[in-house]
């Protein structure tokens, strides 16, 4: 009988196995599955009435997975000139692009606008200045706080206005002759809390009420990422998350509103898979330690933030507990301390799933060991 290991789909799995088998690329590198990839890319937004995706590159900004991304003809969320530089190289025109990091550094700014970049988020008085001299009458909306609980990833510390201040930086930044066209907001990252993305849009439309009060109409209403992807516990669908954003967009917004959807880990995130070697074992009082060449530093950086990943192994050994770790020489480097699987020999190879999102965008060369490579297949 054929055994599917937890956490990997079968096709996955048959492809992730065939690849291994016949490569002689140096471990570890990080398998990306295409077909989950197009699973992802087709579903996203079906669900939604008037919606647009803009994949968000800091998820996984390698060119080949833009370049799949961008064949499949949705739009890019970027914040730096390093991913704008990735879409020119690979044509992108500028109207499937759209930032909405709300603080951006002068030389993006400039990059952007030079190649017509022209939708821009903010959420501050400064950044509508900084807008307004590089970026005359420019499409730009604002940035609203809204709850990130249950997000595993949260991010409404950083960025984001309350409803007065938001409606008085629309009309700032009408004042200074740019074009406020809407309003954006993000859940956090990895939130499997649906009722997150309706009190959001219940915000937003209290803060669409108080503009239009004001004199602005507007069009646009930016709903963000946040979407989760299964790592070792199960998530909600998307659709079943997008139908009751869709049913509070009805309830709230006209007909006509525009919707911009910024998916990052649910494009990519479970089609990844590292593929790595257990590179030494040890005891350490009663703990088990088990050494591999994809760590915090070089890959898995969410392990600190609280993600936890499934790992694969070859053995039929006994299982164990381990507290698995990386290569390098820094004890921060622990991705697992309480990670079941059975016993590995040294130079096993390790599979670890759902890696697609957030690894290698946060890998650095520390101490010397590389970034694994992005391989599609
Ligand atoms: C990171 C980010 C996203 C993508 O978020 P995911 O949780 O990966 O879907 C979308 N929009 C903005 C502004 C972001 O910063």
């Amino acid at each position: 009988m054929e055994i599917i290991p937890e956490g990997i789909k079968k096709s996955t799995w048959n492809k992730a196995l065939d690849y291994i088998a016949m490569s002689d690329e140096p471990l570890p590198y990080l398998l990306m599955d295409k077909d989950i990839i197009r699973e992802k890319v087709c579903q996203i937004g079906r669900t939604i009435r008037n919606a647009k995706v803009f994949y968000a590159v800091k998820a996984n900004p390698d060119i080949e997975v833009c370049r799949f991304v961008a064949e499949m003809g949705i739009g890019f969320e970027i914040a730096s000139e390093g991913e704008l530089r990735i879409l020119t190289e690979l044509g992108v025109a500028p109207e499937r692009i759209i930032t909405s990091n709300p603080i951006k550094t002068f030389r993006f700014m400039a990059e952007a606008v030079a190649y017509g970049v022209n939708y821009f988020a903010y959420d501050s008085k400064a950044e509508v200045d900084k807008m307004a001299r590089y970026s005359p009458g420019a499409n730009v909306y604002v940035r609203l706080v809204v709850p990130n609980e249950g997000s595993e990833w949260p991010l409404s510390k950083k960025f984001g206005v309350e409803i007065e201040e938001a409606a008085q930086l629309l009309i700032y930044a009408k004042d200074k002759g740019l074009n406020p066209v809407g309003i954006t907001f993000h859940v956090g990252s990895q939130c499997n809390n649906p009722y997150n993305w309706q009190s959001a849009v219940d915000k937003a439309r209290e803060l669409w009420e108080t503009a239009e009060a004001q004199g602005i109409r507007l069009r646009m209403l930016n709903i963000g990422g946040g979407y989760p992807i299964r790592y070792t516990k199960n998530v909600f669908e998307i659709e079943a998350i997008e139908k009751k954003i869709d049913k509070a967009l009805r309830r709230c917004f006209p007909e006509d509103v525009e919707i911009f959807i910024e998916p990052g880990r649910s494009v990519v995130g479970d089609s990844g898979v590292f593929v790595g070697t257990v590179i030494g074992k040890a005891k350490r009082g009663d703990e088990d330690w088990l050494y591999i060449d994809v760590g915090v530093f070089n890959g898995l950086m969410e392990s600190v933030g609280g993600i936890k990943y499934n790992y694969i192994v070859g053995s039929r050994g006994e299982a164990k507990t381990w507290t698995v770790c990386g290569p390098s020489c820094d004890s921060m480097d622990v991705i697992d301390k309480e990670a079941e699987f059975p016993e590995p020999e040294v130079g096993n190879r390790i599979l670890i799933p759902s890696a697609g999102a957030y690894t290698i965008s946060y890998a650095s060369e520390f101490n010397g060991f590389s970034i694994p490579k992005a391989i599609l297949i």
